[in-house]
């Protein structure tokens, strides 16, 4: 069965059968039919479409919001912000797609010769629930403009917000089989990428799902995208804008109650302003306000599973055993994780060392530009870093030494439809949003006329 509960009130929300293997393959089947027709439609004809996705997600945004906060506990005004973000990016794709795949011509001793970029036909995208419209549209969007069809496994405790991606884009007039959600657990997904008739494959989620997806599509010689985990460093110079990199840090750490990819999960102090940006920061996160999700007074959200919590619970047990302290919070009820600031934590605790995924965060110093950009670099992962500096001449002469997908200056690590988004090292390959997004599902055919 596939089952999502409001993790706020413990409700069920959606219940339905998962589907069978015989299901699976007509539905691929019917998707890799319709790509024959789909990749014919002329780039005109696909953005007209697009827009009006885009459309349909402001026009009845509330309902789809509400539908998120429901399912994964995340507050209403940051459902509606998540929804505005996937009607952007329909914008944007359906804009600038056709120029970002046009042919590009590269001279030679040749009558002509160039790059074309042509799609590969059914994509499989794995998803998971912390941003469960973003994250898919994320994929969707680009993989469509560019002539393939998608096929969706999302996780399965979001999957009213994977039917509601489906219906969508068959009422903007997707035909059939452009689009498909297909309700399944995640012993599915190995038959899927086995199937010929898919060509590759994008996941969003853990480590552990991107090495067993990975190695199965390493397997069938079929591309792969990973965006996986995170464990972001917020490195607070001296001569920051205190009141400014305040605000941003607690920002970057909790919202989406912490459950997201790119949040702050370390923060890394110059020792001499530990002190008052301790104090500062306490301050900051003592004025986030929990409630009832639906209410647009809440800023911080339950966690979307008590699983989930129960985890980060755990996490901070064994910190605390090697000596870290409680400066705020550390107490959970169900999937409530009170915003919790951790002390005194070194590299060898599981808070520094492992992604932790909530709203919790522990604070270490160092002394000096070497320590700090060890510190950042010495996570497994790789997504981003944000430094925080009003000396812009030191702030570029230390980016190239950050081994990130992504360094911010003075700004929390965000996604944006305009700039490539992705990691390095366990953080996953490959990009996603940009025109590096959109070219990475793509044949590029080399094309020489003599
Ligand atoms: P998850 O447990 O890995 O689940 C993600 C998706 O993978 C779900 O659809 C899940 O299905 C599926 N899955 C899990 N194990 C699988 C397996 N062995 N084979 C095939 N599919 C499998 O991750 P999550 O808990 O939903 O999300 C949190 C993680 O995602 C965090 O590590 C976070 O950092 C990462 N994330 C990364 C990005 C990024 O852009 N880099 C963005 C958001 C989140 P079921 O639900 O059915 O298990």
């Amino acid at each position: 069965m596939i089952k999502s509960i409001n993790p706020y009130n413990q409700e069920t929300v959606y219940e339905s059968a998962e589907l069978e293997s015989q299901d699976i393959k007509n539905a691929i089947d019917a998707a890799d039919l319709q790509y024959k027709l789909w990749r014919e439609v002329p780039f005109s004809e696909r953005s007209i479409l697009m827009k009006d996705v885009g459309q349909e997600l402001r026009k009845n945004a509330r309902e789809y919001a509400q539908i998120i906060t429901e399912e994964m506990g995340k507050p209403i005004t940051q459902s509606l912000a998540e929804i505005e973000k996937c009607a952007a990016l329909c914008d944007f794709y359906a804009t600038h797609a056709s120029e970002m795949l046009t042919d590009k011509i590269i001279e030679t001793e040749a009558h002509k010769s160039y790059v074309s970029y042509e799609p590969i036909g059914v994509v499989l995208a794995i998803m998971p629930w912390n941003y469960p419209f973003w994250q898919v549209m994320r994929f969707a969007v680009p993989a469509l403009m560019a002539g393939n069809v998608g096929i969706l496994k999302h996780a399965s405790n979001v999957m009213k917000c994977a039917m509601s991606i489906e219906k969508i884009f068959e009422k903007a007039g997707f035909p059939k089989g452009c689009f498909t959600n297909l309700p399944i657990g995640s012993k599915k997904v190995e038959e899927i990428i086995r199937n010929p008739k898919v060509k590759a494959v994008t996941l969003t989620g853990s480590e552990a799902a991107g090495r067993v997806v990975a190695a199965v599509a390493g397997n069938e010689i079929k591309k792969t995208v990973l965006e996986l985990g995170g464990s972001n460093a917020l490195v607070v110079f001296a001569d920051c804008n205190l009141e400014q990199t305040v605000k941003t840090c607690v920002q970057a750490r909790f919202q989406n109650a912490g459950q997201s990819c790119i949040a702050g999960k370390r923060l890394l102090v110059e020792s001499s302003i530990a002190e008052e940006f301790t104090k500062a920061f306490l301050e900051g996160v003592k004025s986030l306000r929990h409630g009832d999700p639906l209410s647009e007074e809440t800023t911080i959200g339950t966690m979307a599973r008590v699983d989930l919590a129960e985890e980060l619970e755990k996490q901070l047990q064994q910190t605390l055993e090697k000596g870290a302290v409680v400066l705020l919070g550390g107490k959970r009820d169900k999937a409530y994780f009170e915003p919790t600031v951790i002390g005194n934590v070194t590299p060898d605790m599981s808070i520094f060392k492992e992604e932790i995924f909530g709203p919790v965060i522990g604070i270490t110093t160092f002394k000096n530009e070497e320590e700090a950009v060890e510190l950042s670099n010495s996570s497994p992962f790789g997504l981003g870093v944000t430094i925080f500096t009003e000396d812009f001449e030191k702030a570029t002469r230390l980016v190239p030494k950050f081994d990130e997908g992504a360094v911010f200056v003075n700004e929390l690590v965000k996604s944006d439809q305009r700039l490539p988004f992705g990691g390095t090292k366990n953080s996953g390959y490959g990009r996603e949003l940009s025109q590096d997004g959109i070219q990475e599902f793509v044949n590029k055919k080399t094309v020489y006329i003599n």
